[in-house]
């Protein structure tokens, strides 16, 4: 049985139909004007057909954010987990890190279930926006007192394209006690000081 609410936005998918994304991305390379049988393009519909079903492997992810232990601690900060993300507008990568600062009620996550909840969110078409909000959504329903969450992201969309704006994105969302000003600042000195200092040695 699942739990009602492990389910809220998470579409389900049982496994991408490979050979159907072959035909399409086939028929997307004769329509940029592209010659599919080529030797260098002949595989790559099947390569990115299976490279697909990896990347945006995030809608079979099932949280398993409930596997936890007890601990007494304060606040705990995941910094710098790594994400690799697609732009839903112009299906182009967007990747980065995410800063994850919590304040358990008794219970604390494993680091391997928070980069596990990272590539849930992210392995999808997606938006920076969302993402960041998704994931704190999604511990403070795991029952913590408060959540931070920061995403700094470099968009290909905007390098590649446009006005070639290669500027880094950052999102926010705190959720719980995270609400209040000081403890908010307290964890972000806290994310940013310790960089500073990592980047200094
Ligand atoms: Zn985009």
């Amino acid at each position: 049985m699942m739990q009602p609410d492990e389910k809220i936005n998470i579409k389900k998918v049982d496994t991408i139909h490979k050979e159907k994304i072959e035909k399409l991305l086939r028929q997307l390379l004769i329509e940029i004007g592209e010659n599919p049988d080529r030797e260098g393009l002949i595989g790559t519909p099947a390569r990115m057909a299976e490279m697909y079903e990896e990347i945006f492997g995030g809608y079979k992810i099932n949280s398993e954010l409930d596997v936890s232990f007890t601990e007494a601690a304060e606040t705990i900060i995941a910094k710098d987990i790594q994400f690799y993300s697609m732009c839903e507008h112009h299906m182009l990568p967007f990747f980065g890190k995410i800063h994850i600062a919590y304040v358990p009620a008794g219970k604390v996550f494993g680091i391997s279930k928070l980069i596990r909840l990272v590539e849930k969110y992210a392995r999808r078409m997606q938006i920076q926006e969302r993402l960041t909000k998704e994931i704190a959504d999604e511990v403070m329903k795991r029952g913590v007192k408060g959540v931070l969450v920061i995403a700094e992201g470099e968009h290909l969309c905007m390098k590649m394209r446009g006005v070639r704006n290669g500027s880094l994105i950052l999102t926010e969302a705190h959720r719980g006690i995270m609400e209040q000003k000081e403890i908010r600042e307290h964890v972000l000195s806290l994310i940013y000081t310790s960089k500073q200092e990592l980047q200094a040695v």
